[in-house]
């Protein structure tokens, strides 16, 4: 029979509270549903915890057969499947982490009939025996989640999300859906072709999260800095801290615990048992700190985040928003504060630069950075800015510090070619490199034995920089290597000029840079301790 849509789309509505309990749709969710029960193809892209799931999931209920949701994030697999089953929804998976009899009992109840949703690994798909069950069933749809994986642009890329254009093929008569929380207008646009999905409706929903304050201070003592932050802001708040490296979580999570605060540890080296008692404790307890690597958060559903703190520099803003994001879901004030400094620039520019993979992975890597840089560095509202990154126009918000406190900036050009001169001279007259310490060292023309050693107390620009105190010029230095005006050249961080700096050292090019913010002056809270 025809779909009767109109009393498809009444069902979905029942379907919303009867089995999830919702009283109503939040923004975009009953358009992308209703389109998808009439069988139309949708590209979404929605903010991490604007409910992306309902969109495929009630359709899938509401359609004949099941609806197979193709998911790279095997880890939640079985929380998705036990949270629908709870609500009475006939769900199951097939991933790599299954033996053949659980395989079998999920792959005969789709046979059956008697699944509403399956949920794959992308894998799964390059299996035939897989295809071959998929073309024995009935689909009602197929979604895509994470579609940003299909990228290669994006920060994310999956091989096995390629495959998935092949669906279509296929199944030319059932509906898709993919949807992503990651899209710039880049990513969305390779997301359409690569898909296939350029005649399907697209619905993007607004990235503002206008709820978060974002802050991006200099990072001068960092473990100190989040204690502050923590004691004067987030007293007994539950809040996540982000680390580069499983070292700097382990102790960052034990010196919060030294210091009175509930927090624990959570990154991919620690035992699968005490990762997932350490994320439970973290969405049934208030007020815990998890300190976690990126591989903490994907798909974790806690809405009274209160505030999500980096202690290292994201290496993309994709990953920067959707880390961010996981604060406020529940609409509240919330706080994204990120501390960042010049070592950072230092260990990102050299990551990137010994990674694996061609030029153009490299190329596409540090215009990532770039970007992050940018944000870390613009005199603009944050907002603004992110909202641009994304293709969304907006007016400065009035609530994160570049608004509140609107940095001053100033002509750094003397300072650039002061900085850029010891680096060119060490070159040239000594065929030496050194890192940004020594570099300082010499301009503020300080008499270490490393200075005596090498005689660099004779170079012309020695102690010509004593106009700005240490800190200063690493936040000059800082600023030059985000703006491309330095290279890091070695693992050991030494630096050296990049074509661009020619034109400030030689061509008089102008160098704007942003004046540092005052450090915050230490409450009694903070001094105490
Ligand atoms: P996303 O996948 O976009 O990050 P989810 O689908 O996980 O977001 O949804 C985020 C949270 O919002 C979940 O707790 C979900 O149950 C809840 N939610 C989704 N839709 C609604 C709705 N219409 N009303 C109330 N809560 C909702
Ligand atoms: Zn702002």
């Amino acid at each position: 029979a025809a779909p009767d849509t109109v009393s498809q789309v009444s069902e979905a509505s029942r379907v919303l509270s009867r089995v999830f309990g919702y009283d109503s749709f939040r923004p975009g969710q009953q358009e992308i549903i209703e389109h998808v029960i009439a069988g139309g193809d949708a590209l979404v892209l929605m903010p991490t915890g604007g409910g992306k799931s309902l969109c495929y999931q009630i359709p899938a209920l509401v359609r004949d057969g099941v609806g197979v949701v193709v998911s790279p994030l095997i880890a939640l697999m079985q929380d998705q499947v036990d949270a629908l089953n709870a609500a009475g929804v006939r769900a199951g998976f097939l991933n790599s982490t299954q033996d053949y009899d659980e395989r079998r009992t999920v792959e005969a109840a789709f046979l059956a009939g008697e699944l509403d949703l399956l949920y794959l690994a992308p894998e799964r798909l390059r299996v035939e025996s897989t295809v071959r069950l998929l073309e024995r069933g009935r689909i009602a749809l197929f979604a895509i989640d994470e579609a940003h994986c299909v990228a290669q642009w994006g920060h994310d890329f999956r091989p096995d999300y390629l495959e998935l254009s092949q669906l279509h093929e296929r199944w030319p008569d059932v509906p898709r859906i993919a949807l992503t929380a990651t899209a710039t207008r880049a990513t969305h646009a390779e997301i359409a072709s690569r898909l296939d999905l350029e005649h399907a409706r697209h619905f993007v929903a607004s990235f503002d999260r206008p709820n978060i304050q974002y802050r991006i201070v200099p990072k001068n003592d960092p473990k100190r800095q989040l204690l502050h932050l923590l004691r004067t802001e987030h007293d007994g708040d539950a809040g996540i801290v982000y680390c580069l490296s499983r070292s700097s979580v382990e102790k960052t999570a034990a010196w919060l615990v030294e210091q009175g605060i509930e927090a624990v540890p959570y990154h991919a080296g620690l035992d699968a048992r005490t990762r997932a008692a350490n994320q439970a404790r973290f969405l049934r307890e208030d007020g815990l700190i998890v300190v976690a690597t990126i591989a903490f958060g994907m798909g974790i559903d806690k809405p009274d985040v209160r505030f999500v703190a980096h202690l290292d520099l994201p290496k993309s803003v994709e990953g920067y928003y959707q880390e961010t994001g996981r604060a406020g879901r529940d609409g509240l004030p919330s706080t994204a504060w990120l501390a960042y400094g010049l070592a950072d620039v230092v260990q990102q520019r050299r990551l990137i630069d010994t990674s694996e993979g061609d030029a153009a992975h490299r190329r596409r890597l540090g215009m990532h950075l770039d970007a992050m840089l940018a944000l870390c560095e613009t005199v603009e509202c944050r907002r603004v800015q992110l909202l641009n990154y994304f293709g969304e126009q907006g007016a400065p918000c009035g609530n994160c510090d570049t608004c509140l406190a609107p940095p001053q900036s100033w002509d750094g050009t003397i300072a650039a070619q002061k900085v850029l001169s010891v680096v060119h001279r060490l070159w040239k007259e000594r065929g030496q490199r050194f890192g940004a310490g020594h570099i300082i060292d010499i301009l503020l023309g300080k008499q270490t034995p490393k200075i005596t050693q090498n005689a660099h107390h004779e170079l012309k620009p020695f102690g010509v920089g004593a106009e700005l105190k240490e800190g200063e010029w690493r936040g000059v230095i800082r600023q030059l290597l985000a703006q491309g005006l330095l290279a890091v050249e070695s693992d050991y961080g030494t630096l050296a000029l990049t074509p661009a700096s020619a034109e400030v050292l030689f061509q008089q090019r102008k160098v704007p840079l942003r004046r540092e913010p005052e450090r915050p002056a230490k409450t009694a809270k903070a001094a105490k301790e």
